[in-house]
């Protein structure tokens, strides 16, 4: 196996994006995903100089990540009113914010627009589950005329609701960013069985870990890759026999030493990759 390892960028939790570049430069990474940058650096003005950076490093950015604010993710209730196209009151201006973040992607030669469209509504009948459809098929038009794909962070529900939705949505240029640690953290299901029911959809994926939720209503907590029960070994194994060849994108959101977790996060893929033929 020898797909490239990268790094999701605000995983390093350094907020300058200059100097989060060239700190992944320096680990000797070829690729990154952009994770939501400060305002004022999705303007003309920013997009140049995060292309001339990344030019300069010999870095190629694999996608754009699209976050809001006001989203919160500290338990699942606060996920499920504040995350992604969810609340109507926010939908609109969240869609514009999109769009920059897609032409940031195209900008920067990116094939990959990813985000959380929310907790997908569990009725399939419910005018908010229309509106997350209309937004996700909105976000997937524009991605579609200045050449990206569409990938929904996933995790936040099982594979079959997903699926649905995919479904739905109805769009050929709408994939899927899979994240094997999000459906322990929510206890939506396991990791492996969903990569295999959304094999066709994966255009890209993160590599990340976690333990369950200890009460109802929390979240897990994630953890350094290898110390979770997502099971790398098997995750990579999987993602080697459904065919994906695009990078394995480390993410780290916790803990108080991001750097050294992504480093020793990708010792271990190096390790386990060398294994899988
Ligand atoms: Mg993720």
């Amino acid at each position: 196996m020898d797909n490239e390892i990268g790094v999701f960028s605000t995983s390093l939790a350094i907020p300058d994006p200059l100097a989060a570049i060239a700190k992944i430069a320096e680990l000797g990474m070829p690729v990154l995903q952009m994770g939501p940058l400060p305002n004022e650096w999705y303007g003309a003005e920013g997009t140049e100089r995060l292309a001339a950076a990344l030019k300069e490093r010999a870095l190629r950015v694999s996608a754009v990540c699209a976050a809001f604010e006001g989203e919160s993710y500290a338990d699942i209730p606060t996920v499920q009113r504040t995350v992604g196209y969810v609340p109507a009151e926010t939908m609109d201006e969240r869609l514009e914010h999109t769009k920059r973040c897609a032409d940031l992607a195209a900008a920067l030669s990116a094939t990959v627009l990813t985000t959380h469209v929310g907790f997908i509504p569990a009725d399939t009948a419910s005018a908010d589950y229309a509106r997350v459809v209309r937004a996700a098929q909105e976000i997937a038009d524009y991605c579609a005329s200045v050449g990206v794909t569409f990938g929904l962070e996933t995790g936040q529900e099982a594979a079959p609701e997903l699926l649905g939705f995919l479904g739905q949505v109805d769009r050929s240029n709408v994939k899927v960013n899979f994240d094997p640690a999000n459906l322990i953290l929510y206890g939506t299901g396991r990791p492996l069985e969903a990569l295999d029911a959304a094999a066709d959809y994966v255009v890209h994926v993160h590599v990340k870990d976690g333990l369950p939720p200890t009460g109802p209503q929390q979240l897990g907590t994630e953890v350094p890759l290898g110390e979770g029960e997502v099971n790398i070994a098997a995750y990579l194994g999987k993602l080697a026999a459904i065919g994906y060849r695009g990078p394995l994108i480390i993410e780290r959101e916790a803990g108080s030493d991001r750097i050294g977790d992504v480093a020793r996060g990708r010792e271990l893929l190096q390790h386990l990759m060398r294994e899988i033929a």
